[in-house]
């Protein structure tokens, strides 16, 4: 166990496992095919291997340090860490979600970045990449979201599914469901015979991100 105050680590415990389950109900995973991980200090929180989410309860937490060895916890943790782990030591994210959710998963299938149809890629930090295909839960897999992520809250995995990352769980969740709305919208947009959809500019772009910044202090 980690010098963590027990408290916060339950807490973060209890937010992992609901934001789980919230990915199922919400139907961005099918079964317990996606993962989600917070981070207290050097300690990192993550669903386990093949437990439904509705199953997990306060004793089951899986905690690993930083270097990926397990100091909380006997279930086994997600095959998905290096992709939690690389994001932890590189950013300063304190929850990163992965999921397979279905219209984000086949956009990675057609393109290398998503096409910029709605400014919601602004919350994302820009145009999304697609990391290179590897296979999962290699350090390879890792390497390539890495690269895709740079500059970025989310990418795509080609052919795999989505990761995003947060100051919060909820953060990291909401840069999924938007990721995923982007490329359904994408999807929708582009199955007109004979069109294809108008995009926005990066200066188009850039602009909504500059806005942004300025949301929540002012109405607007
Ligand atoms: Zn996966």
């Amino acid at each position: 166990m980690s010098e963590q105050q027990p408290e916060s680590v339950a807490r973060a415990w209890r937010e992992v496992v609901d934001t789980a389950r919230r990915s199922a109900a919400d139907g961005l995973v099918v079964g317990t095919s996606g993962n989600v991980s917070a981070r207290v200090g050097d300690l990192v929180l993550v669903t386990p291997s093949g437990v439904p989410y509705d199953r997990l309860g306060p004793e089951d937490a899986v905690g690993v340090g930083l270097d990926g060895h397990q100091v909380l916890g006997k279930l086994r943790p997600t095959s998905e860490l290096p992709l939690h782990l690389t994001v932890y030591r590189e950013t300063d994210a304190a929850a990163v979600v992965h999921t397979h959710a279905v219209h984000a998963t086949a956009v990675s299938t057609l393109v290398t970045e998503v096409p910029l149809v709605h400014y919601a890629a602004a919350i994302l930090g820009g145009p999304v990449r697609t990391a290179a295909y590897a296979r999962y839960g290699t350090p390879e897999l890792a390497d390539a979201m890495l690269t895709a992520l740079r500059g970025r809250t989310g990418c795509l995995l080609a052919n795999h599914g989505t990761v995003t990352h947060g100051a919060t769980l909820d953060q990291a969740y909401e840069r999924t469901a938007q990721l995923e709305w982007l490329c359904r919208l994408w999807l929708t947009a582009n199955v007109v015979p004979g069109l294809s959809p108008s995009l926005l500019s990066r200066a188009q772009l850039d602009e909504v991100t500059e806005a942004l910044k300025g949301y929540g202090q002012e109405k607007g």
